[in-house]
């Protein structure tokens, strides 16, 4: 393999036996998955299914209390220095240094990672031009729109080029256009032989984006695989999840006879 090459053959994340309580609830479920490399993935699921759950304990955020993470073959509990440099993390509810500008905390971001500060600046300003956040560089981040704080914060995730971006939600709360934006540099990401994980309950983005599927309900994997096999013969996506998570026998309305009509009562 030349240098700088991926190993496509050793799985992007590797998940044994995870499972996360918080008191009573149990989140997740004893899981087990490989999720393969250079390939756009989704981890889709309805809310509560234990998504953040998941992707926080990969990514080093929270401590499961029992099971293994690998990524790219390294112990993320055992040896999190080596995982952290290859990873890049937009998580749910992102809490970013408010009182610096964007550009700002880019820098900082990138001094972090140990990057060269002429590489960050040019890093910097293609990464806030291609976000169509050059306008914003400026500003502090607390009087970003939310869907000005996603795009920086998957700039700040981008920054040191990592193997594998790993994002929660990355498109709620943001406009169609921006969203289109944030497709484009993930799409160009992946085309680099990159790896992305990201999670959403919005089918219809999932199948027009990813390669590959896990489905999650109750703390568990329901089905995972290349989209088209977790698909199987339902029309859509959304009919195989709908399937998959058993929504189908939760009929909408049945209960809620006094809701319409017009009139108080
Ligand atoms: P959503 O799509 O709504 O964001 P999710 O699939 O990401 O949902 P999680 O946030 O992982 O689901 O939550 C899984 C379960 O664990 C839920 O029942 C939730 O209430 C519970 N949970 C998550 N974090 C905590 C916490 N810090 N303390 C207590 N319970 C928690």
């Amino acid at each position: 393999m030349t240098e700088g090459a991926k190993d496509l053959r050793v799985p992007a994340v590797r998940v044994r036996g995870l499972w996360k309580r918080f008191g009573e609830q149990v989140a997740v479920a004893g899981i087990d998955l490989e999720l393969p490399a250079g390939q756009f993935i989704g981890l889709v699921g309805p809310n509560g299914a234990g998504k953040t759950t998941t992707l926080s304990m990969v990514t080093g955020l929270l401590r499961p209390d029992q099971g293994t993470v690998e990524v790219v073959g390294h112990d993320v509990w055992r040896d999190p220095v080596e995982v952290k440099a290859r990873i890049g993390v937009l998580p749910e509810g992102l809490r970013l240094f408010e009182r610096l500008s964007g550009r700002e905390l880019l820098a900082y971001t990138g001094r972090l990672r140990g990057l060269p500060g002429a590489e960050v600046d040019k890093r910097a300003t293609q990464l806030l031009d291609v976000l169509d956040l050059a306008g914003a560089q400026h500003k502090l981040v607390v009087d970003y729109s939310t869907g000005m704080r996603k795009k920086i914060g998957l700039a700040c995730a981008l920054l040191h080029n990592p193997e594998i971006l790993f994002l929660d939600e990355p498109f709620e709360g943001v406009d169609p256009v921006s969203a289109q934006t944030i497709r484009g540099v993930l799409e160009r990401y992946t085309g680099s032989g990159a790896t992305v994980v990201f999670s959403s309950h919005v089918m219809e983005l999932v199948e027009s984006l990813c390669d590959w599927v896990a489905v999650m309900a109750a703390g568990r994997i329901r089905a995972h695989g290349p989209l088209a096999d977790v698909r199987g013969s339902a029309p859509s996506l959304q009919h195989a999840f709908l399937e998959l998570v058993g929504a189908n026998a939760r009929s909408a309305g049945t209960d809620l006879d006094w809701l319409g009509g017009g009139a108080a009562r």
